[in-house]
C-alpha cells in the first residue's frame, strides 16, 4: 500500500498551494472515499519514482465550529488514516494557540510529523521567521515557501524514507 500523506493546519496556511505543487498533473486527482471525506482532496503523486497519496484537507463546513475544534478534527483524522502527517504553519503570521494546540495533540502520535513553517519565501527571512516556532519544542522545523518552491525540495528529500 502506498504511503498516505495528509497536509494539515488552519486555514490559509498554504495548504492547496503546496497540495498543488506535489500533484502538479490535473490527472492525479482521485475520487475520495464516499462518506468519510467530504472535504478532502486525494491525489496520486509520486517523488523520484515512489508513489504516494496526497490528502488536501477543506475549510470548515460546520459554522459553529471554531477553528481549533476543525483542524482538531482534521488532526485527528490524520492520525488515525495517514502514515505522514505534513502539519503547516504560517511563517509570516507567526505562531498561534491554535498551532500550539495541534502540536501537542500531534506530539502523542507515534506517526512521522513534519513540522513546516510556510511562506518563507526566502533564504534572508529564514531565520527571523522560524524563531517564533523553536517555543514549540519541537526537534525539526521545515522552512517552506509552497508558492515560490523555497525548501520545497529539501521537504520532499525528507520525506523520501517514509515513501
Ligand atoms: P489553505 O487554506 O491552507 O489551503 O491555503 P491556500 O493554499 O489556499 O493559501 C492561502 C493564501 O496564502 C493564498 O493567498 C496563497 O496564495 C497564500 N500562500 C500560500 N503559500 C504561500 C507561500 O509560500 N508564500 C506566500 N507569501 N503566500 C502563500
Ligand atoms: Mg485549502
Amino acid at each position: 500500500n502506498a504511503t498516505l500523506v495528509a497536509l494539515i493546519g488552519r486555514p490559509n496556511v498554504g495548504k492547496s498551494t503546496l497540495f498543488n505543487r506535489m500533484v502538479k498533473r490535473r490527472d492525479a486527482l482521485v475520487d475520495p472515499t464516499p462518506g468519510v471525506t467530504r472535504d478532502r482532496h486525494y491525489a496520486r503523486v509520486s517523488w523520484e519514482e515512489h508513489p504516494f497519496i496526497l490528502v488536501d484537507t477543506g475549510g470548515i463546513d460546520d459554522e459553529d465550529d471554531t477553528i481549533t475544534n476543525h483542524i482538531r478534527h482534521q488532526a485527528l483524522l490524520a492520525i488515525e488514516e495517514a502514515d505522514v502527517i505534513f502539519f503547516l504553519m504560517d511563517g509570516r503570521e507567526g505562531l498561534t494557540p491554535s498551532d500550539i494546540e495541534i502540536v501537542d495533540l500531534l506530539r502523542r502520535t507515534e506517526k512521522k510529523v513534519f513540522f513546516i513553517v510556510n511562506k518563507i519565501d526566502s533564504p534572508e527571512i529564514e531565520d527571523a521567521l522560524l524563531a517564533p516556532f523553536w517555543e514549540l519544542g519541537v526537534d525539526q522545523l521545515w522552512a517552506l515557501s509552497g508558492d515560490h518552491g523555497y525548501g520545497y525540495q529539501t521537504l520532499m528529500e525528507g520525506l523520501l524514507p517514509y515513501l
